[in-house]
């Protein structure tokens, strides 16, 4: 029961508001039978002394004894009292009636023309309700006698006894009722949080496969899918954690692979001419230069995951942006004698944004063409369309696989694993440049024919150059 403390909480609540309830419940519909018992009763026995009273004003009407005869079909008591206080004649059976029964103060005011009423106890324990008047003479004063109604209480007690009686049972119907009612609430309540507490736990201990089963729609099943979707969410980012470690380690082992072994030659003089010293030094520089370039990166791509990148947001003129871009990638262009050609709108809005960073992106897709393609040529086009401005680097290389193409914006995904690290790629060019232009707001599109040519393409909305100064 211990572990089900929430459970016996809610049902100790529910019970207690049960109990109040129905407590009050009974105690107000007793009071409401007792109080209608006692006021019935009451009113008929007033009635009853009235009705006794002026059948003695009239003696010649019907006489005394026939009275007292009347009396006792009535099933009630009726008492002549002097003004003196003495039972000058009485119905019923001819024993000592109580002296007590008659209170020397009531009669004054009895006398007086008043009337008087209360209750009785005879000294068996029979309680009985009194009511007694004056009888009038014929002058309409208070005469000698007062006539006295002993009502029995014991059918009305009896009426009230059977009423308490089946409230007292309903009332514990209810409340088993209500025992029951609860217990089932409290059951249902509890064993879904605690499927949840016990859910939890195996997460926190690394057991993130446990999934909850979704009961309905309200804030238990609401609770449940969070709880299924945080171990969701935890699954992939282990996973991708792991993975992202795994080609981290693989990345870095290539380059610090070609550093050990290389610096042995050159350490143990194993080259024949200074010529392949050269050419071996110039290895080691190749690779530690991979080296920074593959761990900025990553800083890079760390910040702007955890959103701690600051952009330093201008206007930029993406014309010539594009125009610097295209002079520092000639030299790597002309190697590969590949045309480098521009088509710049210059109508197209100014955009505001970090300018370096564009820059970084341009030329990071400015390498990849280069990187990619052994013959034609680049083209670097910055335009506009009713729905958006774009900057596009066309290509005409080797192209993208379709399948492969929304897998190159992941971290370390290469098509061809040994053209990129021939020629220094990291794998983290594109996440990085997609990365980029999200944070200012834009999109990177990319569009490719394997054997044709590739075509990335960033764009943004052009309200964001309708703000320029
Ligand atoms: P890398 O450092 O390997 O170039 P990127 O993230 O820049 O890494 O690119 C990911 C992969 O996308 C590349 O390895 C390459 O296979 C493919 N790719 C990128 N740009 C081009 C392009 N212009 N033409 C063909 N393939 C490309």
């Amino acid at each position: 029961m211990a572990k089900n403390k929430i459970g016996l909480k809610l049902g100790l609540v529910i019970l207690t508001a049960f109990a109040v309830v129905i407590l009050l419940l009974g105690w107000t519909t007793n009071r409401m039978f007792t109080n209608f018992y006692t006021a019935e009763m009451r009113t008929e026995a007033e009635e009853l002394t009235a009705h006794f009273a002026a059948m003695s004003e009239s003696p010649e009407l019907m006489s005394e004894e026939a009275l007292l005869t009347f009396a006792d079909f009535s099933n009630v008591r009726v008492l002549y009292v002097s003004r003196q206080g003495q039972i000058v004649a009485h119905s019923g059976p001819d024993e000592a009636l109580d002296p007590m029964l008659v209170k020397s103060e009531e009669l004054a005011p009895l006398f007086a023309g008043g009337k008087m009423e209360r209750e009785y106890t005879d000294a068996k324990g029979e309680r009985y309700y009194l009511a007694a008047r004056a009888v009038l003479n014929k002058t309409g004063e208070p005469g000698q006698t007062a006539v006295y109604v002993l009502s029995s209480t014991r059918h009305m007690d009896e009426s009230i006894a059977a009423v308490r009686r089946v409230l007292a049972l309903a009332g514990a119907g209810a409340f088993l009722l209500a025992l029951g009612i609860t217990w089932i609430i409290a059951i249902r309540v509890s064993s879904p949080l605690l499927a949840m507490q016990a859910a939890t736990r195996s997460m926190a201990a690394g057991d993130l496969e446990t999934r909850l089963a979704v009961h309905g729609k309200d804030e238990m099943g609401a609770l449940a899918e969070s709880i299924n979707h945080l171990a969701i969410g935890l699954q992939r980012y282990r996973d991708s954690r792991q993975e992202f470690f795994a080609n981290i380690s693989h990345e870095l082992r290539t380059p610090i692979a070609y550093l050990e072994g290389y610096a042995e030659v050159l350490r143990k003089g194993l080259y024949e001419s200074e010529a392949e010293r050269d050419a071996y030094l110039d290895i080691v520089h190749e690779e530690a230069v991979r080296l920074q370039r593959l761990v900025d990166d990553l800083f890079e791509l760390a910040k702007m995951e955890e959103g701690k990148i600051s952009l330093s947001l201008e206007w930029i003129d993406l014309a010539e942006l594009a125009q610097s871009a295209v002079q520092k990638i000639k030299l790597k262009a002309d190697e590969k004698r590949l045309t480098l050609q521009t088509k710049l709108n210059s109508q197209v809005p100014l955009l505001y944004g970090d300018g370096l960073r564009m820059e970084q992106v341009l030329l990071n897709l400015l390498e990849n063409a280069v990187r990619y393609t052994e013959k034609g040529s680049i083209l670097v086009e910055l335009d506009e369309r009713p729905e958006y401005a774009f900057m596009a680097v066309e290509d005409t290389g080797i192209g993208i696989p379709e399948a492969e193409l929304s897998n190159i914006f992941e971290r370390f995904y290469r098509v061809e694993k040994s053209r990129s690290r021939q020629h220094g790629g990291t794998g983290l060019g594109l996440p990085l440049a997609k990365k980029l232009v999200e944070l200012q707001g834009g999109q990177l599109l990319v569009f490719s024919q394997p054997g044709r040519g590739t075509r990335f393409e960033i764009r943004w909305a052009p309200e964001r150059g309708e703000e320029q100064p």
